[in-house]
């Protein structure tokens, strides 16, 4: 194959990551940039938009830039504790600019799938906030917060205020039938005091309780990225994420491609050792990254090269080196071909872990920048 038709497959291959492209998804090139490519970028919020109350440094600039060349934003987020107008507010508080429209959230996904299992007007009960009883109601359905008003359908959402009332209330209704929704199933959440229990841990009583599975809308299940390619009117479109096991995952589920920025929490060693459901189409530093090109690693000399780097597999390690003549060797192009030499020879499998051996000094800075273990 030549380094064309390389880049030609390439493109090919990054508008449907299933097509696949030598299985080097992550190391995808796209010749044109991405806000040309695509017509909607779908934003994780949290490791994408801000990290904690922080903004992620250059984000407002960089979607301000993102809309100027015409593609649209549409902010996903699997919290069901905030109302879209709330999220809209929080994103205005670190300098983005939003209106209720631009954001999609789980409780809003739920709402609709339950919508979609049970009679108009039929009794729901509550286990969450205000925002996810507002979504019910938008839906025409009846909230209720217990479970003697035999709702048909019990919706589940992170909310600080829910207690094990509301745990025993859900367990009653589900056991009695009730079709059992719940906005996402992450086990815990970030917080200034360090972790906590997400609403997945919630979710946990009530399943033990019940011995019932319930229907899961959030990230990385499909109907929150349905959801937000409905109210969006997406008809390419990208999604942007800091984790693997959300929002790749998910938008690999979708046959949607992917963006992992490295701004959350995600990093390069991660990166290397995941399996192909988990690994982006696309990699950059930060939500910037949709303004450009990405460069395409070609297969070379029993290895793989990008603009200078040559990364191979050797014994049980990746090896990686620095042929370019560039002043500032790029970071994540080094990373780029660790990938495609990771992805396709397998390194990761069953080690617990990809090794790096660096040859020389620019590639022992990108290995040490990208603190990746030799
Ligand atoms: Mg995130």
């Amino acid at each position: 194959m030549t380094p064309e038709e390389s880049n030609g497959s390439s493109q090919d291959a990054s508008a449907d990551p299933r097509s696949g492209d030598d299985g080097v998804n992550g190391a995808n090139g796209a010749a044109r940039p991405l806000v040309e490519r695509f017509d909607v970028a779908l934003l994780d919020l949290d490791g994408v938009v801000y990290v904690g109350t922080d903004p992620v440094p250059g984000v407002a600039d960089a979607i301000t830039a993102v809309r100027r060349r015409g593609m649209r934003v549409t902010f996903v987020t699997n919290n069901a504790s905030r109302s879209p107008a709330d999220v809209a507010k929080l994103l205005g508080s670190v300098g983005v600019d939003a209106v209720a429209a631009d954001v999609v959230t789980a409780a809003q996904a739920g709402a609709r799938v339950l919508a979609e299992r049970i009679p108009r007007g039929a009794a729901v009960l509550i286990v969450g906030g205000d925002a996810l009883r507002d979504e019910v109601e938008a839906f025409g359905l009846t909230p209720v917060h217990s479970a003697d008003d035999h709702p048909a359908g019990v919706i589940q959402g992170y909310h600080p205020s829910v207690g094990y009332r509301d745990l025993a209330e859900a367990t009653v209704a589900v056991r009695a039938g009730a079709v059992w929704i719940v906005t996402n199933g992450d086990l815990t959440i970030p917080s200034a005091r360090g972790i906590l229990p997400g609403n997945g841990a919630l979710v946990q009583v009530v399943r033990t309780a019940t011995g019932t599975p319930p229907v899961v809308t959030g990230k990385p299940e499909p109907a929150l990225h349905q959801e937000s390619v409905r109210r969006s009117g997406a008809r390419r479109p990208i999604v942007v994420g800091d984790r693997l096991d959300t929002d790749i995952e998910g938008a690999a589920r979708a046959g949607c491609p992917s963006l992992l920025v490295l701004s959350g929490v995600t990093t390069p060693s991660e990166l290397l050792a995941a399996d192909a459901g988990h690994r982006p189409t696309y990699l950059a530093e930060n939500v910037s990254g949709l303004l450009h090109a990405h460069r395409h690693p070609d297969r070379r000399d029993g290895g793989w090269r990008l603009c200078g780097w040559f990364a191979a597999e050797e014994d049980d390690a990746l090896t990686l080196s620095w042929h370019g003549t560039a002043a500032q060797p790029d970071r994540l192009d080094a990373l780029r071909v660790l990938c495609a030499a990771s992805w396709t020879t397998g390194s990761a499998d069953g080690r617990g872990g990809v090794r790096v051996r660096a040859s020389g000094d620019d590639a022992t800075a990108a290995t040490e920048s990208l603190q990746l273990r030799s």
